[in-house]
């Protein structure tokens, strides 16, 4: 069963709102303050205004670099969902921790705060840090400061576990996510005038079949990974705007599209092929209208996660665990980017990731007693060769 200490700080940290429109200073602030009491300081990397931070702490200063154990601290929103309680409450019922980020995953980071003194006293022969960021929900963004600061610093953990909801089953799989806007500019015109005009809806469209051609050529020629819902990457449109009038042709569209690629599929490659589509349609664009052309913004590139069940870090975690073996997850995580980074990670974490996201979000107490006990663990492991 989970201790009251762990339950609490979990619950400390349930109760601060920190959606990522937010700031996640409050979270920070608390996590940075509580380590400092027993004399840990932490390194904090703060996005461009300095309104959110990530937040990085060593325990075992003077020991070489160990195990990370890494959590993201914004949630997702809850406008609009109908929830029965409050998504702040952080409140304990039927066995469940109840609250948004109860399981996406504030839970992880405060049942891993709980264990700091542990881990400081721990006879373990490397250190335990905890990476702790911002902005992952909109894209991983604070996570990728807080490795180059790591790297600057000269700091090289040897593994991390990131405590995302796997139902504490060690995951070492996940597609990529990578999504983009393409606005396209054309040449306005009255809707009888169609010659003198580039039409930016018709040139989108363009763009966004190729993209389904793209995601059929996916279905049916792409080698299969099995494991997944969708054995192969896939390629969506999430949104298109475009026209003012039905008499007038429109200047401008934009559209939104995303693929989610395998670990084994190469997604700047395919953004690479919709760019190429691209520029061969801005010369007859161009003949009407010389400003006419597509334009491209990422707005989020989560690398997919591909680790391995022999790596040491996820055998440690299956024994922690006591899982049997490993799973895929469907979702992204900072996985990826971490092990872009030349650290070998792996996915393990309390709760569902059916209930992320979702109203009325809980992370089970059963849950966390089986998390507990795994960070538990971790303090006692007494050989590096567990880590790498
Ligand atoms: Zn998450």
């Amino acid at each position: 069963m989970i201790s009251n200490h762990a339950l609490e700080l979990a619950q400390t940290l349930v109760r601060m709102d920190t959606v990522s429109r937010n700031s996640n200073l409050t979270l920070i602030h608390f996590v940075r303050d509580e380590l400092a009491r027993l004399g840990v300081s932490s390194r904090l990397t703060y996005n461009a205004d300095k309104t959110k931070a990530n937040l990085f702490a060593t325990l075992g200063e003077g020991k070489p670099a160990g195990v990370i154990l890494s959590g993201h601290t914004d949630t997702v929103p809850w406008d609009g969902q109908a929830w029965s309680l409050d998504p702040l409450s952080g409140a304990v019922q039927d066995g469940r921790l109840y609250g948004r980020g109860s399981a996406d995953m504030k839970a992880f980071i405060g049942l891993a705060l709980a264990q700091a003194e542990a881990y400081l006293n721990s006879p373990a022969p490397f250190a335990v840090h905890l990476a702790l960021s911002y902005d992952e929900e909109v894209g991983c963004l604070g996570v990728k400061e807080l490795i180059a600061d790591l790297r600057d610093a000269g700091i090289r953990p040897l593994a991390c576990i990131v405590g995302e909801p796997t139902l504490m089953v060690p995951a070492i799989a996940h597609k990529g996510v990578y999504r983009y806007k393409c606005c396209v500019r054309g040449k306005e015109a009255h809707s009888s005038l169609t010659p003198r005009s580039v039409n930016a809806i018709e040139m989108a469209a363009r763009l966004v079949g190729k993209l389904r051609d793209m995601a059929e050529g996916f279905e049916q020629h792409e080698a299969r990974y099995d494991g997944f819902d969708v054995p192969y990457s896939t390629a969506s449109v999430g949104q298109f705007h475009g026209g003012i009038a039905d008499n007038v042709v429109p200047r401008d569209a934009e559209f939104r599209y995303e693929f989610r690629n395998l670990p084994t599929a190469d997604a700047a490659q395919m953004q690479a092929e919709v760019l190429a589509h691209a520029r061969a349609l801005e010369p007859r664009m161009q003949q009407v209208a010389p400003e006419a052309g597509f334009r491209f913004e990422p707005i989020c590139e989560v690398p997919a996660f591909l680790g391995s069940a022999d790596d040491a870090v996820t055998r440690l975690a299956q024994r922690l665990a006591g899982a049997q073996g490993t799973t895929l997850v469907a979702f992204g995580t900072e996985a990826g980017i971490f092990k872009q980074a030349g650290i070998p990670t792996v996915v393990c974490g309390p709760g569902s990731i059916e209930q992320a996201h979702q109203p009325d979000e809980y992370v089970s107490l059963e849950q966390l007693g089986r998390c507990e006990t795994f960070l538990q663990g971790l303090a006692g492991v007494r050989s590096v060769s567990e880590l790498v």
